[in-house]
């Protein structure tokens, strides 16, 4: 699972075998959820026996899975050195909707944010990323047939700051696109980021998913305390590279602006107001989250009528927006919530380590 197609191909090559083997295993292993070699009836024996000794497929290990009474399903999993992250499956109507973890805690530290909260431990590799998916398809049953598309939806917005995990984040991508795996569309595999500039365009080079940005504030002042990244990359630089996205994509698309909605700091009609002007910029629809609280931050969610007022504002002025419903908070699995929770003590525990790294650490 650590191997994307073309890495396979080179093993499969060092070990004097055809690379289309790797389009053999990747169907095996992602469109079908196979993890045994035994069962990869179109392999020869004597290949099977060799790839026995020499691999392994294992997708990270859950170690406790909860389901919401709104059906919305989270699941903790570890990666070893008693770092945890979670992921997040959304079922709606016929979607359903996976939000995956790039980092183990996040080094961004958006002011509302628990997984920021948290600090930043490490960077995800390709097989904590795509395994999350692997779990997850898994989930509704084996032996999986090979083209049931049980996820109808992956976004990237659980824990981490995907672009600052680039090369694994793509990998993971592609095979959620690949035929052989996942097969989702482009249209249906989606990147959120807090705004890492050079590495918007870098995305553009190799890859067309749709793309999210966490703006939650029109101007410079008011960012700067919210998404502290802001500092390093303002609105204008990023509403360009949002541009030149959108640009180098081969059919029309249009940019999702999240904007956080906390009662008294962001929410208020003058700052609809300049939102709306800022964004005429480019093509894009809204989706405002209503703030989610957790424990370390004085942030209140606004009231309904608030947010309505706000939204209402925004359509007034031609702009698609949606509020999106918050889904699992009865288990900590609403936007803004993961922390890779397991209980309460464990969490504490967590908390005070990463806390000690992340002094360490710098993005
Ligand atoms: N790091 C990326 C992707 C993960 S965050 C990013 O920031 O885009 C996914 C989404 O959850 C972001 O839009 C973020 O702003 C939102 N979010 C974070 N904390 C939240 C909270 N407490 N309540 C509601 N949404 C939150
Ligand atoms: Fe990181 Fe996104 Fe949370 Fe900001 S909102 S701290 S970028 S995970």
């Amino acid at each position: 699972m650590g191997l994307n197609k073309k890495e396979l191909e080179k093993f499969f090559v060092s070990i004097d075998e055809k690379p289309f083997r790797a389009k053999q295993i990747i169907k095996w292993v992602h469109q079908r959820g196979v993890s045994s070699f035994s069962e990869m009836t179109d392999i020869s024996k004597d290949l099977r026996t060799k790839l026995e000794t020499v691999c392994v497929v294992e997708a990270p290990e859950v170690i406790y899975e909860k389901t919401s009474q709104d059906g919305t399903k989270k699941w903790v999993i570890s990666v070893g050195n008693n770092d945890l992250i979670e992921m997040v499956l959304i079922p709606e109507n016929n979607r359903a909707t996976l939000c995956v973890s790039s980092q183990v805690g996040c080094a961004v530290d958006c002011s509302f944010c628990a997984t920021g909260k948290q600090g930043f431990s490490r960077n995800l590799n390709l097989d904590e990323i795509i395994g999350q998916v692997w779990v997850a398809a898994n989930s509704f049953g084996l032996p999986r047939e090979p083209n049931s598309r049980n996820i109808t939806n992956v976004v990237m917005m659980g824990m981490g700051e995907p672009l600052l995990n680039f090369n694994p984040v793509v990998d993971a991508m592609d095979l959620m696109m690949d035929d052989n795996a996942y097969g989702l569309s482009k249209r249906k595999v989606t990147l959120s980021t807090s705004g890492i500039v050079p590495k918007i365009d870098e995305l553009a080079k190799v890859s067309d998913v749709s793309l999210t940005i966490s703006l939650h504030a029109p101007n410079n002042e008011l960012r700067d305390q919210l998404v502290p990244i802001n500092k390093k990359y303002p609105i204008q630089e990023l509403l360009d590279s949002v541009k030149r996205y959108v640009e180098s994509c081969e059919d029309k698309r249009v940019t999702t602006i999240e904007y956080i909605l906390i009662d008294g700091v962001n929410d208020s009609l003058e700052l609809a107001e300049e939102l709306a002007d800022l964004l005429t910029q480019i093509p894009c629809k809204v989706n405002l989250i209503p703030f989610n609280p957790f424990s370390e931050v004085n942030y209140k969610k606004p009231s309904g009528n608030r947010v309505k007022r706000f939204q209402n504002y925004l359509q007034e002025k031609g702009y698609i927006t949606t509020i999106r419903s918050t889904r699992g908070d009865d288990i900590m699995a609403a936007c803004g919530q993961l922390v890779g929770q397991v209980n309460d003590k464990t969490r504490k525990k967590e908390r005070e380590q990463n806390k000690a790294r992340i002094e360490t650490k710098t993005i």
